[in-house]
């Protein structure tokens, strides 16, 4: 039946809408930055976003059409489990409690009528999330401000010291003047008059004259270093306010990239940093020719785990298997959960035979295991699906085939590990047979 197939395709379609989205705001940001810093607002990104094609294509193409409507409830029970499992993964984790309050209502079905309702709320959340990102760039813009209006600040006082720099100088020449004409009257009324007396008069007058001057001179010198020691204090008070903005803004945008690249659930890393880890890999592996491998490591009949003991517990049991994976793998594998019960490993300079025996490693611990809760022993093994980077790969491609691998390890009857070498086996006997 192809209904399968159109759950598979709204998904993929739904996921494709958040990324574009996304990346759509963050260039809408870029630009609005590089136009104008003032106009970045809410309503101008609304603005621009109304005008770009994908945009508008995801909000009014293809919602509520007949093919939607038609999904039985519990497939698209599921389906919006699974979305939002996937938006879980690419929003900050400000907006994660609205998301956790969805998927209850989801799950107690309280949200009525067809796929528009349930596919309406993502889209609010996706809007939350354009909204934290505009929040988080008035942040930036304050600190922006702060920043000019600082530099304008200094930029005054610097053309102010220069200004009176350049007034101490005409003020010291008139000073200097005061002296040697006073001094050039002292010499002349000494070579011109015979008169003891009144040289000693002129002398003392002239004298009191410079005395005078040099104390006049004294007191501005004392109010001009007043002054400069106070605009100093104040330069370095503001100095120290913009260096301590400063580190908040890298605090944040620190805490923001942990945001980004963090499964909210386990704290390992999702499937954005998968994404980002692969590119990065694959371009190692073209360029310096060291092997690379992929391994993805399913929960079996994790369906069952949550209907028995309850989606708690399910979660519980999540957040054991990201921490056994970083445990048990080396410190470079890159362990991601990639959604759902869904875990992709990155392995680096690993060859397929290797990364085979790391996840019969991991898949071995697993079933020696015991796992339980309140009592009760849970039942969890893991399938594995292992594949080696090939030249010419892309991020899609060496995916597909340990996913091949693992659904033949699933086929096989679960809790194994399965190379894409087994699938070509695999193939070569079905042409045998
Ligand atoms: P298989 O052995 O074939 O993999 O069977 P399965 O039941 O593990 O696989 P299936 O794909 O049928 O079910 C996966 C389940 O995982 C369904 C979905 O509700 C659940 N799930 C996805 N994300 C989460 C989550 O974050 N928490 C919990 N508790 N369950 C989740
Ligand atoms: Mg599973
Ligand atoms: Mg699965």
């Amino acid at each position: 039946m192809n209904q399968e197939i159109n759950l598979t395709d709204a998904n993929i379609e739904f996921e494709e809408k958040v990324y574009v989205m996304a990346d759509e705001v963050l260039s809408i940001l870029k630009e609005l930055s590089l136009e104008n810093k003032k106009q970045i607002s809410g309503k101008a990104i609304a603005e621009k976003m109304i005008w770009r094609d994908s945009v508008k294509n995801l909000l009014f193409v293809n919602r509520g059409t007949a093919s939607k409507e038609e999904i039985e409830p519990d497939c698209l029970k599921e389906l919006s489990n699974t979305l939002l499992g996937r938006l879980t993964d690419l929003m900050p984790s400000s907006i994660t409690e609205k998301l956790s309050d969805l998927k209850e209502k989801l799950h107690n079905k309280e949200i009525a009528g067809g796929s528009r309702e349930w596919l309406d709320s993502p889209i609010k959340i996706v809007r939350k999330y354009i909204d934290s990102l505009v929040l988080r760039n008035s942040d930036l813009e304050n600190f922006i401000q702060q920043t000019m209006n600082y530099l304008a600040e200094t930029e005054g006082n610097i053309i102010s010291e220069s200004t009176s720099q350049h007034q101490r100088l005409k003020d010291d020449r008139i000073f200097e003047d005061n002296i040697s004409e006073n001094m050039g009257y002292i010499k002349n009324n000494i070579n011109n008059s015979n008169d003891f007396n009144s040289v000693k008069m002129a002398l003392m007058s002239k004298i009191e004259n410079i005395n005078r001057g040099i104390e006049i001179k004294r007191d501005r010198d004392m109010q001009r270093l007043k002054e400069t020691e106070n605009t100093l204090e104040k330069m370095s008070k503001r100095m120290l306010e913009i260096k301590r903005e400063a580190d908040d803004i890298r605090k944040r945008s620190q805490e923001l990239e942990v945001e980004t690249f963090q499964d909210n659930l386990t704290g390992i890393y999702n499937r954005r940093a998968y994404d980002q880890r692969m590119i990065e890999t694959l371009a190692n592996f073209e360029r310096y020719n060291v092997p690379a491998s992929l391994m993805i490591c399913d929960i079996d009949f994790f369906k069952k785990i949550n209907d028995t003991y309850g989606h708690n517990v399910g979660d519980l049991a999540l957040k054991k298997l990201a921490s056994l994976l970083k445990e048990r793998l080396r410190i470079n594998d890159f362990v991601s959960r990639y959604g759902g019960e869904e875990f992709a490993v990155i392995l680096p300079h690993t060859d397929l035979n290797g990364a085979t025996l790391a996840g019969e490693g991991i898949r071995s611990y697993i079933d020696k295991s015991v796992f339980s809760y309140k009592n009760q022993k849970i039942s969890l093994t893991i399938s594995v699906g292992v594949s080696a980077f090939r030249k010419g790969d892309n991020g899609n491609t060496v995916f597909e085939r340990a996913d091949s691998a693992l659904y033949l390890a699933k086929r096989s009857g679960r809790n194994q590990v399965k190379s894409e070498n087994d699938t070509l086996n695999e193939c070569a006997n079905i042409e045998c047979a």
